[in-house]
């Protein structure tokens, strides 16, 4: 039977697989709808996160916040989560052990939310989840099928912030690039309703119809 986010999350808090677990305040999962259509992946905790507990609340967090809102989506209706569920000491970039210690948590999550629209913000996201080296620039403004589900890459946030704010190229295409998300998401067709299993289907006969990631 699959774990639920808050089980899952509930082991994480422990994780002690890679060296981040020494220097964390405490493992910042996710937030959200478990139930999301629509998933945003950011780099890793920063300051504000790791003492919270909570992703994406920093400057960066009150900018996505905003972006959410002016396509009439408030945090509680996606799930926002990152690639590291630890903070790097001073905000440095993940190492690849990092990375590879913390994936079975990012996937676990995917495969519980379900959720048909990825928003992978900036540079490591974008390559890492879609496993390619074109820059964030580059691969920004399109969409991208993965497992069954959409990815819409655009920039990180903080970058949007470290890099002239509202008044530069990047804030309109980052306007642009969540209308974009906000049209992949209209465009996802609304699940059948479920239908009620017969009474001689076994569970774990059902349990396999049940759609997995991977
Ligand atoms: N930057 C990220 O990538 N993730 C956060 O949670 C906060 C800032």
């Amino acid at each position: 039977m699959s774990r639920t986010l808050v089980q899952v999350a509930a082991e994480a808090a422990t994780c002690t697989r890679c060296r981040l677990s020494e220097s964390r305040t405490q493992v910042v999962f996710g937030v959200g709808n478990p139930e999301a259509d629509l998933m945003f992946i950011g780099e890793a905790p920063g300051f504000h996160e790791d003492r919270q507990g909570e992703p994406f609340v920093g400057a960066a967090g009150q900018l996505l916040t905003r972006m959410l809102g002016e396509i009439g989506l408030r945090r509680e209706d996606v799930y926002i989560a990152n690639v590291l569920r630890c903070r790097p000491p001073g905000n440095r970039d993940p190492l690849p052990d990092e990375i590879e210690a913390c994936t079975p948590w990012l996937i676990e999550t995917i495969s519980i939310v379900q959720p048909s629209v990825i928003v992978t913000l900036g540079n490591f996201a974008t390559k890492f989840v879609l496993n390619t080296q074109r820059g964030i620039t580059s691969m920004r403004g399109g969409v991208y099928g993965w497992h069954g589900r959409k990815v819409v890459p655009t920039f990180h946030p903080a970058a949007i912030l470290h890099g002239g704010g509202e008044k530069s190229r990047q804030f309109l295409d980052l306007q642009d690039d969540f209308a974009l998300i906000r049209r992949t998401l209209s465009a996802v067709p609304e699940p059948p309703p479920p239908v009620a299993a017969p009474a001689e289907v076994s569970s774990a006969a059902a349990e396999d119809d049940q759609l997995e990631l991977f």
